[in-house]
Parts: C-alpha cells; sequence; structure tokens
C-alpha cells in the first residue's frame, strides 16, 4: 500500500492544466486568469481632483491661515466628465468637483472645508502643500504595468481593474466536467421509496457539491445497480468526461466490479488502496489523457478521499497556484488513539481561542457517520507511525473551510 503522500505525487503527475476560454468580465469571478493584464493605459488617465474645493496656485496662498486669509476670484465651476478651456491665472482659483481635471495653471487644490465662499470669490483660510490634493495620471497604474497575473484568482477587484482597462472579455482557464457515477444495489435517488433496505445515495450529492465547490461543473450520472453491464454503460458514459468520479465497489467485497469494469475498459491504473483511514480502497485511474477516480462509498470516506486527491487535481487543471488547502497548528483538547500504518484524518472543530488555536474532535469517527462532516471545519492529520496524541499537544489540522 502506498502513503498519501505517494499517492498525490502520484496523481499530481497525471493532471495538466486545462486550455483557455474566454469569458466576460463578470463571469470570470472566481476563475484563474490564463493570461497577464498589460495596462494599455494610464489609471488615472489625468491629473485630476482629490477633493471638492478649489485648484488654485499655489504660489497665491503659500501663508494662507485663518488669521491671514487670501482672496481669490473665482473664475469657473468645473465638474467632473469636464474639461476647462480656461487659465488660472494669478489671484484665481477654479471651483472644482472630486475626480475632475485639473485646469491648466493650477498646481493644488484646496479642500472645501479649508475655505470660505463669497460671491465670484473664495477665501482661502488654510495653505495646504503644493500638488496637495491632486491625483496623478498614472499614479494608481502606469501603462505597461502588469497589473494581473497569469495564475491569479479573478476576484471582484480585479474585474474592477479589468473593466478600467476596457475589458469587457478575459482569458481564463477552462473548468473540466466531472461525471460523478454512484454504484450500490442499496441505493436510490432523493423522493425515491426507501421500501425494503434502502439508503439516499447521499454520495451523488456530496461529491457533485464537492465538484462544485472547486469551480469544476459536476455531471451526476445517478446510480448504477452493482451489475456490471450497468456500471460499464455508466462508465463509458463518465469517461466523456474531462474527469470520471466514481463511488463505491472499489473495496473487496463480492459484489465491487468497478475495478474489474474499468480494466475491462483499458483504463489503467495508477494505484489501487492508499494508507489513509478513512478512505484506504481509493484508486486512481488514467484513461489516455483523463485523470478517473474511484473512490470508497462510506460517505465520509468518499468525501476526504475527494478532498485529499480530486480536489487539488481539479484546483490544478483549473490553473489553480494554491490547490492545498492550509494546514494549521492546533492545540488537542482530548486524547487520539489509533493503531499504527495509515495516516488519519479525524474530523474536527478547530477554534481561536486567547492566542492560538485549539482543536476537538466531532465524535464518533465512523467512515458511515457523516455528521461528524456535518460537524467539522477541520480534519487533525495524524502521521502513520504515531500511535496516540496527548490532550495538551500541538497537532496538524487541515482546515476544510476554504474561508476560514
Ligand atoms: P462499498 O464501498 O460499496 O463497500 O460501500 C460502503 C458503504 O458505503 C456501504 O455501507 C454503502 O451502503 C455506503 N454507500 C455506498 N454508496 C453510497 C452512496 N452513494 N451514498 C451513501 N452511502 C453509500
Ligand atoms: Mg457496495
Amino acid at each position: 500500500m502506498i502513503t498519501v503522500e505517494e499517492a498525490l505525487d502520484k496523481t499530481l503527475s497525471h493532471i495538466q492544466p486545462m486550455g483557455f476560454e474566454k469569458v466576460s468580465i463578470l463571469d470570470a469571478l472566481g476563475r484563474v486568469i490564463a493570461e497577464d493584464m498589460i495596462a494599455p493605459r494610464d489609471l488615472p488617465p489625468y491629473d485630476n481632483s482629490g477633493m471638492d474645493g478649489y485648484a488654485v496656485r499655489y504660489e497665491d496662498i503659500p501663508d494662507a491661515s485663518e488669521k491671514n486669509p487670501v482672496r481669490l476670484e473665482v473664475i469657473e465651476d468645473l465638474r467632473a466628465g469636464f474639461i476647462s478651456e480656461k487659465t488660472v491665472q494669478k489671484g484665481q482659483a477654479i471651483r472644482i468637483m472630486t475626480g475632475a481635471p485639473i485646469p491648466k495653471g493650477a498646481d493644488a487644490v484646496v479642500p472645501v472645508e479649508e475655505t470660505e465662499r463669497g460671491n465670484g470669490f473664495v477665501i482661502i483660510l488654510k495653505a495646504g502643500f503644493p500638488g496637495g490634493y491632486i491625483r496623478r495620471a498614472g499614479e494608481d497604474v502606469k501603462r505597461g504595468d502588469r497589473v494581473i497575473t497569469k495564475g491569479d484568482i479573478i476576484r471582484p477587484s480585479e474585474i474592477g481593474m479589468l473593466a478600467s482597462m476596457g475589458r469587457s472579455f478575459v482569458s481564463v482557464y477552462q473548468r473540466p466536467s466531472v461525471a460523478v457515477l454512484c454504484t450500490g444495489e442499496e441505493l436510490v435517488d432523493v423522493g425515491e421509496s426507501l421500501d425494503g433496505v434502502k439508503i439516499v445515495s447521499s454520495n451523488s450529492y456530496t461529491l457533485a457539491a464537492q465538484v462544485r465547490e472547486c469551480g469544476a461543473i459536476p455531471i451526476q450520472l445517478g446510480i448504477a445497480k452493482d451489475q456490471k453491464d450497468e456500471i460499464k454503460k455508466k462508465i463509458l458514459q463518465g469517461l466523456r468526461s474531462d474527469v470520471f468520479i466514481s463511488s463505491a465497489g472499489v473495496s473487496v467485497g463480492d459484489y465491487d466490479f468497478v475495478r474489474d469494469v474499468l480494466k475491462e475498459l483499458g483504463v489503467e491504473m495508477i494505484f489501487w488502496r492508499v494508507a489513509m483511514k478513512p478512505g484506504k480502497p481509493v484508486a486512481f485511474w488514467m484513461f489516455d489523457k483523463k485523470p478517473a477516480f474511484s473512490l470508497p462509498g462510506n460517505p465520509v470516506s468518499s468525501m476526504i478521499t475527494f478532498e485529499q486527491f480530486v480536489r487539488p487535481s481539479l484546483l490544478k487543471m483549473m490553473g489553480h497556484r494554491q490547490i492545498f488547502q492550509p494546514v494549521i497548528e492546533a492545540v488537542l483538547k482530548e486524547e487520539i488513539r489509533k493503531e499504527p500504518g495509515k495516516k488519519h484524518f479525524i474530523r474536527a472543530m478547530v477554534s481561536f481561542e486567547n492566542d492560538g488555536y485549539s482543536v476537538t474532535t466531532t465524535g464518533p469517527q465512523g467512515s458511515g457517520i457523516l455528521r461528524s462532516m456535518v460537524r467539522a471545519n477541520g480534519l487533525i492529520v495524524i502521521p502513520e507511525s504515531q500511535e496516540i496524541v496527548r490532550a495538551g499537544e500541538k497537532v496538524k489540522v487541515q482546515l476544510l473551510e476554504r474561508n476560514f
């Protein structure tokens, strides 16, 4: 059996980033930009006023104060969006609004709060400083600057920057389509009859949601019974997507046919079984250039194997630089014991207390106990060889929340 690290390395070594596509800038939210954005223009494009006030010649007012007010003639009212034809001459000012271009002759703005207005004139009560309250052309962005770098995630601020640069479309990494197939004789879809001994295929939804949360496109293939023909039909359908994920039927049960079928279809097995708990029966395959994951059926196992192997793969395909969740150190509040040999992922609740993180488990850790995930915001990761961690010791916690 290989370790989680080895399995992850093997997986990622087979994963290539997708191609690019152009989308409108608003639709680019959360996507990864596939081009460097080089500014075609200065921002702001011209010197403009940072305040509502008066555009003046600083040499007229260097000593202005409440005790020594300076009177200037107001020759124009200038709004944002308009340009003045006039030049400010000695003893003159132009009333100016925030964002309006600085008129010729002026070299400072005095905010309205530091003036008193008269009829056709203004009294300046404070000198300010040369160049005061003028926002210079290019002070935000200079033409030729690289303002967004290939591989950056596009957030609202990047969208604003793209718009400022005159772009309505932008090149981003494509999102993979990810087929999700759940297998099991006992499964029915939500809303179907539970007569007999059926359970709802919750994995159909958790896995699709995990795919969507990554930013990829889930394709729900529904449920296949534990029958080779049916599994084969659905897998063939699934292999048309960019990525294929199956859940359950991958262990050593008598009706676990997923591996047999994938092999019969010529899909190459890269690994099967990883020294981890939960999630041991996970398998990874390559079908030509397409990755396929067989995840175990227990609801917690499928989620955690997705988190460890599928999520980083999908993020890599979508051009992300940061493909792993942050890992923090936290003080463990209760003792944990385990068998040596496997890496354990223990569902846990991390909180910030006093001066650092502390962490407790979410209770019973069976791989069928979905509530252990519902309650969790992190996974305590305990190394293969370790058997006991005492209360008060520090542990590594892989965060599950995306905005912790
Ligand atoms: P298996 O991997 O087929 O041995 O399944 C392991 C356990 O996971 C069994 O108890 C299944 O009933 C359960 N299980 C399998 N598939 C699903 C699913 N899609 N949703 C919820 N539980 C499942
Ligand atoms: Mg089964």
